[in-house]
């Protein structure tokens, strides 16, 4: 099991006047002008289906990048059918001739793609470049090339023999296709929720957001490039409910990979259940969902790493991370330094199209997402138990523009303190800092989510006490330090209660769910 040794992809700094900001600012440029006309992708067919739905960037709603094509039923069954079909060959691929697809679209991710993809996902999905390249390029290339090496790991781990015996365990795909639902925020996670099951012999049909199909296609287009054969990944564009129904009644369905909503994940999970006489096999649903991703301070934290932590950790690619910071709670003694710092972060942060690199907050991802979090912020406005301390404006002239808003509140139950907005808007709940026993407390149990948190603290029993009473409260858990940018190979991510199955991307728990072993004995 020699492979190359996974290594996290460095982060190139786009500062000015360096080649790679000149080189992603011309792609960005040239992507702009141009009008692109996307395909599904089955098999080895391009589909256009002439039903088609119009891209525009959310921070330039009025400006068209180009057209994608929506399946009908029919496309979907294709889909379905293809799939199965490549299975047979794909499956009995070795393992090795696998793993160098995914190695070479990383190298290929890592070298002559790393503009392109950047440039997509800044354009389609309103980051920054900064934000791009932590998402599209080196997440990217860290799921894939820590994955073939989670593989082998997988592949290795054999049960003892006894004598005249020999005992071994086949890692088997599952038997079926897998479902991927990816949602918009990371181009990286689109990308690995089909990548991570098809590296071990599965295949799939993939339903990329509507709000991330440009940077979809890249993807399609690099896989391609590094030599995944036709018809392993099938990509189908438009009416989810109609993909969903077709996929989800299929007797060879076999796993969900799902990234999105809490309430999209519950209701597909219910019609899994509604459906399961129909399957040959139990399907393996994994996902991750929502967060309301707290920052605690205690009352001997540093209050400019809580600040720091805020301010990045909330407002980095306008909150729309499942584990951007959204809650805060913060002892009297230390509010006033906070704020002070927090106010100096936020007022210095630019908003704007991310075709300016110093422009720190981009567009919000479309309309919809843009009216409820302005819903919530005026309402904010006007509640007596809150209070709208920074920012607080939005603009949708042009693109889906909010400013990075601070909210600080009297009520620990506030809506917003408790409600999932996805956007830049963090509440902070100011206590006494005799009560932060009880206030750790409060963030156990606000929420019904366990994605991320972090807590803030010098004192080392504190941390203790913290980190016991807060043990189910995230999955992923940040001792100073922001809750958001977890590392493929550093900090396996997930979490429970409402967000999700906690398999872990990037790690060895998430593979482990898309092979189907077969132990074998046999008598010598
Ligand atoms: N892995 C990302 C992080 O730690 C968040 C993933 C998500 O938003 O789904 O920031």
């Amino acid at each position: 099991f020699n492979v190359p040794k996974a290594v996290n992809e460095p982060v190139k700094s786009y500062a000015p006047n360096t080649p790679e900001r000149k080189q992603v600012l011309d792609t960005y440029k040239k992507m702009y002008n141009e009008t692109i006309d996307v395909p599904m992708y089955i098999g080895s067919e391009e589909v256009r289906t002439g039903h088609t739905a119009t891209m525009s960037p959310p921070h330039d709603h009025k400006h068209i990048l180009g057209t994608y094509h929506k399946a009908e039923k029919q496309h979907v069954d294709l889909a379905i059918s293809t799939a199965l079909e490549a299975k047979e060959k794909w499956a009995s691929t070795s393992w090795e001739h696998r793993a160098a697809i995914f190695l070479k679209a990383a190298e290929l991710l890592s070298g002559p793609y790393r503009a392109k993809m950047n440039a997509a996902t800044m354009l389609a999905q309103s980051k920054n470049v900064f934000q791009a390249e932590i998402d599209a390029a080196c997440e990217l290339i860290d799921f894939l090339t820590f994955n073939v090496q989670f593989m082998t790991e997988i592949y290795q781990n054999q049960p003892i023999s006894d004598k005249g015996i020999w005992n071994r365990m086949e890692y088997r795909p599952l038997e079926g296709f897998i479902y991927a639902v990816t949602p918009f925020n990371f181009t990286a996670i689109a990308a690995n929720l089909c990548a991570a099951p098809v590296m071990l012999g599965n295949v799939c049909v993939w339903k990329p957001s509507d709000s991330q199909v440009y940077s979809a296609q890249v993807i399609v287009e690099l896989f391609k490039e590094a030599g995944l054969p036709d018809g392993v990944i099938n990509v189908v564009y438009g009416d989810p409910v109609m993909i969903t129904n077709t996929i989800l009644e299929h007797k060879e369905f076999s796993g969900l990979h799902f990234t999105g909503s809490t309430n999209i994940f519950k209701s597909l999970w219910a019609q899994i259940g509604q459906n399961i006489n129909k399957y040959k096999s139990y399907p393996r649903i994994v996902g991750e969902t929502g967060g309301k991703d707290f920052i605690w301070a205690h009352p001997s934290a540093n209050p400019i790493a809580v600040a720091t932590a805020m301010s990045r950790g909330a407002f980095e690619y306008q909150g729309q991370k499942c584990s951007a910071a959204s809650r805060s709670y913060v002892p009297k003694s230390i509010w006033n330094d906070v704020k002070k710092r927090l106010t100096k972060d936020v007022n210095s942060m630019k908003m704007g199209s991310p075709e300016d690199p110093s422009n720190f907050i981009n567009a919000v991802i479309h309309e919809g997402s843009f009216d409820k979090i302005t819903k919530y912020i005026d309402k904010a406005k006007s509640d007596s138990d809150s209070e709208v301390i920074l920012g607080g404006n939005y603009d949708k002239s042009k693109g889906y523009f909010i400013e990075p808003t601070v909210i600080v509140t009297t009520n620990p139950n506030y809506t917003t303190m408790e409600t999932e907005l996805f956007g830049p808007v963090l509440t902070i709940y100011v206590y006494e800092d005799a009560d932060w026993k009880s206030t750790l407390k409060m963030v156990d149990e606000t929420s019904e989510y366990a994605l991320t948190g972090a807590i803030y603290s010098q004192d080392r029993y504190a941390i203790e006490y913290a980190s016991k009473v807060l043990e189910n409260a995230a999955g992923n858990f940040y001792i100073n330090d922001k809750p958001t940018g977890a590392v493929v190979g550093q900090q396996p991510f997930g979490g429970g209660r409402g967000s999700g199955t906690n398999d872990k991307a990037g790690s060895i728990w998430n593979l482990l769910r898309w092979v189907s072993p077969r132990t074998i004995k046999e008598a010598l």
